[in-house]
């Protein structure tokens, strides 16, 4: 397939000179047209703060310090959604690539109905739509995420968390974006909700024919609805693979620690094993590859050279990178690291 959004070598800071630390490490990473790309990886490896680079919502003290983001609209030429000005970033934003954030649920504006605020970004963004086909839309829109017209005029107090949540899937859906991109809140929904909020987030795909990049620390929902998945630790992607593919043969030691941490999906059971330690503190990473304090498979080169991703066979094409010193198609880092 085409690819929809292709992020290249992506540097993001927190804080300026001195003080910055780096939270996402030359993350290369391309989503194509209908897929659902996966990213996974514990608190703190940088998943959000990968998604609010490319559409450029960090808050401060971020900064966007390398790299591009190539978008290629459905029609017309691709561009860098990093060079957009701030007119060019209004229209990219929601009507290209929309984004539900984590914790979303809560973004509602509690004053008005919902109904309204699915309208307000119709009238922000196609001034020219009658009042009637807004409303319509907005009708179609709440009843393509499983809210009942009889709803429309509720306030957002009057729903429950996953409602909401739909309804902000409904106003991310409401322009017809390209991409979605979804920032699970793991600890505001419980498991079951996620699982239904995904599987109907995928059967509109099929529907609507948008992408999706769908960040969360389970790694069980994301082998279970997932084209693709990328692993990120340290602010790194440190593995990429189909999500069959991960899930039966993962390459990386980090990747198998995250599915040793949930129970096999059926076949025989896994023992539960987990990964000892914690993530790594950006103020002080570990030197080589960021995750060898806590690798079980820990040899000679890891302490010193960095692993960068290499891109083993597959037999079928697919693409599959892997960052790892056990692999040989991985290769060292030959610029300084900051
Ligand atoms: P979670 O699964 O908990 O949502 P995440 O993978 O989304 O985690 P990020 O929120 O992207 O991780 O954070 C990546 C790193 O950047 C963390 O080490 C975090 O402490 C750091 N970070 C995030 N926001 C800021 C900030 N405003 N200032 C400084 N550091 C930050
Ligand atoms: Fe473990 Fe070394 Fe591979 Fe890092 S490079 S994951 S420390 S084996
Ligand atoms: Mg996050």
């Amino acid at each position: 397939a085409e690819p929809v959004l292709e992020i290249k070598n992506l540097n993001v800071d927190y804080g300026l000179g001195d003080q910055a630390v780096r939270a996402v490490r030359d993350v290369s990473l391309t989503l194509h047209r209908g897929e659902v790309l996966g990213l996974a990886g514990e608190s703190g490896s940088g998943k959000s703060t990968l998604a609010y680079g490319l559409t450029r919502l960090l808050p401060p003290p971020g900064v966007i310090t390398g790299g591009e983001v190539i978008y290629h609209p459905e029609k017309g030429d691709a561009y860098d959604v990093l060079g957009l000005s701030d007119k060019g970033l209004r229209d990219f934003r929601w009507a290209e690539t929309a984004i539900v954030f984590q914790g979303a649920m809560n973004s509602l504006n509690p004053v008005h109905k919902i109904s309204t605020q699915l309208t307000d970004v119709l009238a922000a963004h196609e001034p020219k739509m009658s009042a009637h086909s807004r409303t319509a839309r907005a009708r179609e829109m709440l009843k393509l995420v499983g809210i009942s017209a009889d709803r429309m005029d509720a306030y957002p107090h009057q729903l429950s968390g996953g409602m909401r949540q739909r309804v902000m899937i409904g106003m991310a859906l409401i322009l017809q974006p390209q991409v979605v991109i979804m920032d699970e809140p793991t600890t505001a929904l419980d498991v079951v909700m996620q699982r239904q909020i995904l599987g109907q987030l995928i059967e509109l795909r099929e529907r609507l024919g948008f992408s999706v990049i769908f960040i969360t620390h389970d790694l069980s929902l994301l082998v279970e609805f997932s084209n693709r998945i990328a692993i990120m630790y340290g602010g790194r992607i440190v593995e990429e693979a189909q999500a069959a593919t991960l899930y039966k043969d993962s390459l990386h030691p980090y990747s198998a620690g995250l599915l040793g941490s949930f129970p096999a999906l059926r076949g025989p059971r896994r023992e539960l094993t987990g990964i000892p330690g914690s993530p790594p503190d950006l103020k002080g990473m570990p030197s080589g590859c960021s995750f060898h304090p806590r690798c079980p498979k820990a040899f000679d080169p890891c302490a010193d050279t960095i692993p960068i991703l290499g891109h083993p066979e597959t037999p079928d094409g697919s693409v599959r990178t892997v960052a790892c010193w056990l692999h040989p198609a991985s290769a060292s880092l030959k610029e300084p690291v900051s």
